[in-house]
């Protein structure tokens, strides 16, 4: 992410959101973005994806510059939203179905129970979104999210609406998944435990219009925590 900055158009005039933001994220690594509400890390998300073109600056996937929306980028979000009248598989499939319409159906099959065994839930493979509780549905999101080896994966605070425990679980989850194939991140998180115990680097913006106040490189998440505890003013 190069010098992006962007303005929302309101009837009021413009509202500035984001100025001059840079960002890079090497390939395989995670970046953890925290900054207070309405700085403009949601907004982040959608230039990443693609869904919105920056006033001034550049988004650059893989070497290639971000013009239009990207079937290549995997979304999760707070609450994740499943096809109801779809099983869990199914569900998990679909990007397949989108990106891959030519993968025999039994790779796609195979490369999704892949994922959801890796994340615990075989075995629910045939149940609906609805049978299953929010953590449990959290996990088939990410294994949507990443099933069609996407360019990256941005989550836009995933694991918000579940509690501490399910939370804590959900971290192991993304480590298993990590540790099974090597994935790009975008992690928009308000925990800091989280944004250290997750993210290779911690991206703190801050600011109206937001800019990106400071990166750590996260050593040890305790160490790295300790840092942002002393260095994280939460205000835009
Ligand atoms: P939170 O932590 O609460 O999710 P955020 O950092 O994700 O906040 P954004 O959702 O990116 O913040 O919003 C940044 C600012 O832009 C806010 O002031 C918000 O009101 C404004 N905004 C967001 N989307 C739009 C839109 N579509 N049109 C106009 N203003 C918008
Ligand atoms: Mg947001």
């Amino acid at each position: 992410i190069k010098g992006v900055t962007h303005a929302y158009k309101t009837p009021n005039g413009p509202l500035p959101v984001l100025d001059d933001l840079n960002l890079t994220v090497p390939e395989g690594e995670f970046a953890a973005v925290v900054g207070p509400s309405g700085c403009g890390k949601s907004t982040l998300t959608r230039l990443v994806a693609g869904l919105m073109k920056p006033d001034r600056g550049e988004v650059w996937l893989h070497g290639e510059l971000v013009k239009s929306p990207r079937k290549t980028v995997g979304m999760a979000f707070q609450n994740p939203v499943m096809l109801e009248w779809r099983t869990i598989l199914q569900n998990v499939i679909l990007p397949l179905e989108i990106v891959a319409p030519s993968m025999p159906s039994a790779d796609r099959k195979a490369r999704a129970m892949e994922l959801l065994s890796l994340v615990g839930l075989e075995g629910f493979e045939n149940k609906r979104p609805s049978e299953l509780s929010g953590g449990m549905r959290q996990r088939a999101s990410l294994c949507r999210a990443i099933v069609h080896k996407p360019d990256v994966l941005i989550m836009d605070e995933p694991f918000g609406a579940l509690d501490a425990f399910t939370r804590e679980d959900l971290w192991q989850t993304m480590h298993q998944l990590r540790a099974n194939e090597p994935f790009t991140a975008v992690l928009i998180t308000h925990d800091l435990r989280e944004s250290v115990y997750l993210g290779d680097q911690v991206i703190v913006l801050s600011g109206r219009p937001a800019t990106t106040q400071f990166v750590l490189d996260v050593g040890y998440p305790g160490e790295g925590l300790r840092q942002l505890d002393g260095l994280y003013t939460p205000q835009c």
